[in-house]
């Protein structure tokens, strides 16, 4: 389900986590090319002893929340600026250990001059500083550059490093059939969390790009959300369900589905078929009824779809039974009869929930239709079929945002229990998590 999206998703977290990367070991060989170059100058003159190396840049790091280096003068700038580097090399690879790192050797260096010259330790420490560096394989030297980029707080993502992954992403997400508007809203979300972006202690660019996936994702798919077996359960009985949706996309099997899945929870229900506009439709949804054992409420071809639903209320209400579900045309000579059909039915029989229904393999065509079904007569919640056989997740994503209606559940095959309810969460970690 949704795997040429998944793929297209990853890709796009892989091309910012990669540029970000390069930018961050750029940035941090920058600051290692400065330590070098300030820590080669004489360790023994005592303005010399001021590498102020990994420091020199951190201007926004508490590590230089002290003074301006003076060089040697004051004995804790003095220890502080020489022994940051010493530390740094052996911190992890945070910013907290960075920070941590040279406020503890700031702390040394006080302590130090309680008890002995100040002068002549600051000049041991400088030299052990130098030692160390010199002494160090590359793999620490590795870590000392990317120890520098966190110290120093550089932007790790800039608005020109994500243009062309962003571009991509976007051309990804159309083809994927996200509609236009939600998937520059996705752009836009993802923009406002990465851009500026640094690092946090303990997160991979690769975390950070993945909440800002995650969250611009669930923006737009959780739109709507509400709780639909609290609403049907504390409903008075019977609730009244009304589907439309286009024919064969899977409405009458949907109806079906979830006669079975009130079943489960205990709820009785009678299925009425409003489509009296279609040859075969009550033969149709007759074979679901039989086949799970409900009743079924019809009217001849022809007759008004609003008298076959009331019918049904009526019944409900005669045999305490809890749950109606009404079919209706999914397609008339216009859009006023369609419309004209579900006004007469809200007047007639007032459903608790009006729920649309389409294929989720049906794309942008689907996201269309919930549109203009959702102008036509207020919906009150979406169903997509077919979610099984669907790669691209495009209708899935977006047609919450269109409509301002969440998507309720998900049709997931041919089968009465191939239903699960939508859970915008699960939706996203589907698209983001590893694995089907
Ligand atoms: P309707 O004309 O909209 O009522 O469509 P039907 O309920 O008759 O369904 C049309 C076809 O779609 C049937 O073959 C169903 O078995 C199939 N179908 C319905 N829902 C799903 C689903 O979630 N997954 C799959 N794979 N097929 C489905």
């Amino acid at each position: 389900m949704f795997d040429g999206l998944k793929k297209k998703l990853d890709r796009f977290r892989k091309d910012v986590e990669d540029t970000a990367e390069e930018k961050a070991e750029a940035a941090a060989a920058e600051a290692d090319d400065d330590a070098v170059a300030d820590a080669e100058t004489p360790a023994d003159d005592s303005g010399a002893a001021e590498p102020a190396a990994v420091e020199s840049d951190s201007e926004e790091t508490a590590a230089s929340t002290s003074d301006t280096p003076e060089p040697a003068s004051e004995p804790s700038d003095e220890a502080h600026s020489e022994a940051t580097p010493v530390e740094t090399d052996d911190s992890e690879d945070t910013a907290t250990d960075a920070t941590d790192a040279a406020s503890e050797s700031a702390d040394g260096a006080d302590a130090a001059e309680d008890a002995d010259g100040p002068e002549s330790l600051a000049s041991d420490a400088a030299k052990a500083a130098l030692a160390e560096q010199e002494a160090d394989d590359s793999s620490s030297a590795g870590r000392l550059k990317r120890a520098a980029a966190f110290a120093t707080g550089k932007v790790v993502i800039e608005e020109e490093d994500l243009e062309d992954p962003l571009w991509e992403l976007e051309m990804a997400l159309l083809q994927s059939d996200v509609e236009m508007q939600v998937a520059e809203e996705i752009l836009d979300t993802i923009r406002d969390k990465l851009v500026g972006e640094t690092r946090k202690q303990v997160q991979s660019t690769g975390q950070l790009v993945e909440e800002a996936l995650h969250d611009a994702l669930y923006e737009v798919i959780s739109v709507g959300q509400f709780d639909f077996d609290k609403r049907i359960a504390e409903a008075d009985k019977p609730v009244t369900l009304i589907f439309t949706g286009i024919n064969g996309v899977g409405k009458t099997t949907t109806i079906a589905k979830l006669a079975r899945y009130f079943e489960k929870q205990g709820l009785s229900t009678v299925l009425a078929n409003g489509d009296t506009y279609r040859a075969g439709a009550n033969e149709q949804i007759r074979e679901h009824a039989d086949a799970l054992d409900k009743k079924l409420i019809a009217h001849e071809q022809g007759g008004d779809p609003a008298a076959v639903i009331y019918d049904a209320v009526e019944y409900a209400e005669a045999h305490d039974i809890d749950v109606v579900l009404g079919d209706t045309a999914g397609r008339l000579h216009t859009s006023n009869d369609l419309m004209a059909q579900l006004e007469k039915i809200d007047r007639v029989v007032g459903p608790d929930l009006t729920i649309f229904v389409d294929e989720a393999v049906a794309g942008q065509d689907a996201v269309e239709r919930s549109r203009k079904f959702n102008e036509a007569a207020a919906i009150d919640g979406a169903i997509l079929t077919k979610a099984d056989a669907d790669s691209n997740g495009g209708a899935a994503i977006s047609i919450a945002y269109v409509t301002g209606k969440p998507i309720l559940f998900l049709g997931v095959g041919q089968g009465y229990d191939h239903l699960e309810r939508f859970d915008p969460e699960a939706m996203v970690e589907r698209l983001l998590g590893e694995g089907e």
